[in-house]
């Protein structure tokens, strides 16, 4: 019982001195900014092992860091702490303690090269400079060397001792590229290498929260989604409003993550945007889109077009249109039957391209829909210049058309403004027969939702196609 509080009393006071060192080191920075300590060298050495004290350390990694910066150097500094040294210096007294601890800075030294630096900045605590490394591994090399190095037993005063460490890595430029940082970083890998057990080194590495981590491997994984095939589409219909009859389908990506399963577009689009997989992967989708129409045509159950999502980064890549002509050229598509969906957002950003792009995919045939119409802003002079078929209502509007006057107020806008410039409007996210009471009784042309029917899978949507009676929806609309 004594055994394990007096344990535990070690550890409290190793976490106090923990703490200490700590601020020593922050103070030690905060110091080092503010003193001329970067331009004088200091000539102070510790007294015990000859060695320069920290500020002559500092001093010289701050000297290195500047010429490394300008040569291309790799840099480490070493944070090196031995494991139970109070212990030895409580039972077998103070000269031991200090005989010991000169020992171990000459075998440290050993591991060094000539322009290397060694210094004690606490009691059991040693910090080395090293330079000219080839890099990570050579750093990792000489790590070893400093555990072999005190592998040999260390005899003092008929005691043998053999010693244990921890060894904490800072590389420069990777760990940081400023000596109080890669001193604080080193000194936080030594902690992390004080947990993983004895005569252990650990690199710095810098903290990626949770969320940049998860965000990094999911990066990763994307980037080898299209070459495992874990990529589907599903098909939502879309209905006339007047006869209920199914006028399109819109493909909708999936990804199916090994391990996480499904994982929305959503989450995944914009990281593929901005990793710039979004063009691969968006020609995937419309050449599985086109496939899956003919083969639709061929069993005659074919809507009259399929619409598929353009993202803004595709629509303005280089020879896009010809590119997508090239799909429907292989896949048999006839271009009339492809409805391309782009955001109203897209349609703001470069409006030259955009308009030249938007007139090439036209003259090919393709209809272009706006779609999330009125969660941008774009102008009606705009609107007109484009040559767009179909806005797109977007479901935030229609899911609270029935309960929210603003929303309401601009379905209606929307309607009557794709009416005025001679375009047809759709409204997605349609769940409630309220919804589509109002909808059809301010005219809007066409609806998709889960009131109809969820994405489907590509044979489900086929049999979905040639099931709806008399291709009307029933039970929703009137047969
Ligand atoms: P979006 O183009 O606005 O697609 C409509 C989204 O609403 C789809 O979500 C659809 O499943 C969902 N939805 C349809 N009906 C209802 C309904 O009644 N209620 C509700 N609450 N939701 C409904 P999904 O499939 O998760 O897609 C989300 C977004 O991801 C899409 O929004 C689109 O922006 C993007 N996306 C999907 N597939 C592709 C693609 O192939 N390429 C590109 N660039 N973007 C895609
Ligand atoms: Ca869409
Ligand atoms: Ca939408």
């Amino acid at each position: 019982m004594n055994d394990i509080r007096k344990t535990r009393q070690q550890m409290l006071t190793e976490i106090s001195g923990l703490r200490k060192r700590i601020e020593q080191l922050e103070g030690a920075t905060v110091r080092s900014e503010n003193s001329d300590s970067q331009t004088i060298k200091p000539s102070r050495f510790d007294s015990l092992t000859g060695l320069p004290e920290r500020a002559s350390f500092f001093y010289s990694l701050n000297q290195v860091i500047k010429t490394a910066h300008q040569e291309d150097d790799r840099l480490a500094v070493f944070f090196f702490c031995l494991d139970r040294f109070k212990l030895i210096n409580d039972t077998l007294g103070h000269s031991v303690g200090d005989m010991l601890l000169k020992t171990v800075a000459g075998r440290l030294a050993g591991c060094l090269s000539p322009n290397d630096v060694l210094c004690r900045p606490g009691r059991d605590e040693f910090m080395m400079m090293l330079t000219d490394l080839r890099g990570r591994d050579h750093a990792a090399l000489i790590a070893e060397d400093v555990f072999t190095s005190l592998s040999a037993p260390i005899v003092l005063d008929r005691h043998e001792l053999v010693m244990n460490g921890s060894l904490g890595i800072c590389m420069y430029p990777d760990g940081s590229d400023k000596a109080e940082l890669l001193i604080q970083n080193a000194y936080s890998a030594l902690q992390q290498a004080r947990e993983e057990g004895k005569n252990t080194y650990h690199f710095y590495c810098p903290k990626l929260s949770s969320t940049e981590f998860s965000r990094l491997l999911l990066e990763n994984d994307l980037r080898q989604a299209l070459t495992r095939a874990e990529f589907s589409l599903r098909y939502q219909p879309q209905l006339d409003i007047g006869s209920g009859r199914i006028i399109g389908m819109e493909a909708l990506l999936r990804w199916e993550h090994p391990d996480l399963g499904f994982i929305s577009p959503d989450e995944f689009i914009p990281i593929a945007e901005q990793i710039g997989l979004i063009g691969g992967i968006g020609e995937w989708v419309l050449r599985e889109a086109c496939r899956h129409h003919v083969r639709c045509l061929e069993l005659g159950c074919a809507p009259s077009r399929t619409a598929v999502n353009l993202s803004p980064f595709q629509l303005h890549q280089e020879e896009i249109a010809s590119r997508i002509f090239d799909i429907l050229k292989q896949t048999g598509m006839n271009p009339h039957h492809l409805e391309l969906e782009i955001t109203e957002g897209a349609l703001l950003k470069d409006y030259n391209l955009t308009i030249a792009t938007l007139n090439e995919l036209h003259d090919l045939g393709i209809q272009i829909a706006v779609d999330d119409f009125g969660t941008g802003y774009s102008s009606l002079a705009y609107l007109s210049m484009f040559p767009i078929s179909k806005l797109k209502i977007d479901k935030s509007f229609v899911s609270a058309l029935t309960t929210d006057q603003r929303s309401e107020t601009i379905s209606r806008a929307i309607i009557n403004l794709a009416h005025s410039l001679g375009m047809q409007v759709i409204a997605e996210g349609v769940e409630t027969q309220e919804q589509l009471e109002y909808l059809r009784s301010h005219n809007c042309n066409e609806v998709q939702g889960f009131l109809f029917a969820r994405p489907l899978l590509p044979d489900d949507s086929i049999h979905f196609m040639a099931t709806a009676t008399q291709q009307t929806v029933s039970g929703v609309f009137p047969g």
